[in-house]
């Protein structure tokens, strides 16, 4: 639209494009005076209701104040390697300080399409098909923001993930929850296919899990891959720990199955791959249509992501060693963990991938063992110095099966302390 705005007196509804509009419309007059106003913020609807501040902050905030071994929120109480944090330092000092590109520096993003090529055998275009985002959190919120309309279904299967309702919500969309099957966490096809309607766009897949640490087979893949051929389902794949598959299992992502691929958004997370959590720095690849309608919301919620980081990054992947090793890294402290753990009244469920081990704690001496989950956990933290995460915080209805998840991304002196505590159980 062409419009004067020295001319134009009236309130415009028109859809402007943003570079027409280079003044507001409207100024108060020198002259007004608010002095007799009181000030009034004006009522408001929550477009998100039934949320609260997240399990993971309020754990870790009550684990701060009891001073409690801190196996709540997932994420390393350790360093992140020094070469990499090296590699941060000397891209600040060469001057990668400004805006990168919209969708990431290009080097970072051919690292990220070489790395899926050589372990996935899937070739994602680094120019069109892959971009870096301020952690997968937005990866997933941007995927599910720019693919899904208003009155869509988006199937999530439970326990999942705290972001993926509320990002479902704010699209205007319906989540449809799908139990994982209680007791193995395995997918049931035969309810993920009755929960498909025609109204049903997109389905958000994590494996491996959180947190019930399972990890989805290549037999699962492949029905997943069958049961979405003939839809227009789309995938949203959540693969944040897809370098934290043990006892030599291989991470299936979807990338590996061409039919998958055609139609996934494929997400992962480097603060989960190098120790770096607080980073916030993540990446989405999928097939160039999908990621052009990603990229228009990415544009407008983030625009771009730090540069210093993306540099080191790009740097530090040229060695794939880190990732490489990381399934030995981890499945030695999960061990460490587990048989510790073993020790104790506490059940183990197993854990196959991620850095989460699930316990089931109706077998303790205490009477503790009765309390619902959240109760437990809250329980575990100021009397016995372990934060946990009830299992119930993944489920919209608060499914309670006494099982709390603990995070085993920690140094071994601080699984030993934790361990320690436990066994009074
Ligand atoms: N998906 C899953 C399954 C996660 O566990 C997490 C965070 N731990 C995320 C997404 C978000 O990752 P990020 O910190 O990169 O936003
Ligand atoms: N994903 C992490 C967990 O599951 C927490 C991330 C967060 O605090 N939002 O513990």
């Amino acid at each position: 639209m062409v419009a004067d705005r020295t001319a134009c007196n009236t309130v415009c509804r028109i859809t402007c494009r943003t570079t027409d509009i280079d003044q507001p419309p409207y100024l108060p007059h020198p002259t007004m005076s608010t002095a007799t106003i009181s000030p009034r913020t004006p009522a408001i609807t929550s477009r998100l209701p039934a949320v609260g501040t997240t399990i993971f902050t309020v754990m870790s905030a009550l684990a701060t104040d009891c001073g409690a071994v801190n196996l709540g929120q997932g994420f390393p109480d350790f360093a992140g390697d020094p070469k990499l944090l090296d590699a941060v330092d000397a891209a600040m000092r060469a001057g990668h300080n400004q805006y990168p590109p919209m969708a990431g520096i290009a080097p970072l993003r051919e690292a990220i399409a070489k790395k899926m090529q050589a372990l996935y055998g899937h070739g994602y275009d680094a120019g069109s098909e892959v971009t870096v985002t301020a952690g997968a959190t937005q990866a997933i919120i941007t995927a599910v923001l720019a693919l899904v309309h208003p009155g869509d279904e988006v199937i999530v299967l439970e326990p999942c993930y705290d972001s993926y309702v509320p990002s479902i919500t704010l699209a205007g969309a319906t989540p449809v929850f799908v139990p994982l099957t209680p007791g193995t966490f395995r997918p049931d096809f035969a309810l993920i296919k009755a929960a498909i309607t025609p109204r049903t766009r997109a389905i958000i897949v994590n494996s491996p899990h959180n947190p019930s640490a399972t990890v989805w087979t290549e037999a699962e893949m492949r029905q997943l891959e069958a049961l979405l051929a003939p839809t227009e389902i789309l995938l949203i794949s959540d693969e944040v720990y897809e370098h934290m598959v043990y006892d030599g299992a291989l991470h299936q992502s979807a990338a590996r199955f061409p039919a998958l691929a055609a139609r996934s958004v494929v997400i992962s997370s480097f603060g989960k791959t190098y120790h770096v959590t607080g980073w916030k720095v993540a990446f989405a690849a999928a097939p160039a249509p999908l990621m052009a309608e990603f990229r228009k919301v990415h544009q407008f919620n983030v625009f771009t992501v730090n540069t210093p980081m993306q540099h080191a990054l790009a740097a530090y992947m040229a060695d794939p060693e880190p990732y490489l090793q990381l399934p030995a890294f981890y499945q030695r402290k999960r061990d460490l963990f587990r048989a510790g753990l073993a020790k104790t009244r506490l059940k183990l469920l197993p854990s196959s991938g991620s850095y989460f081990q699930c316990v089931d704690y109706s077998g303790i001496a205490n009477e503790a063992r009765s309390l619902p989950e959240a109760e437990f956990c809250q329980w575990l933290t100021r009397e016995v110095g372990v934060a946990a995460i009830p299992l119930s915080a993944f489920y919209h209805d608060g499914y309670d099966q006494h099982i709390a998840r603990l995070c085993f991304a920690k140094k071994d002196e601080t699984l030993l302390t934790a361990l320690d505590r436990l066994a009074k159980l």
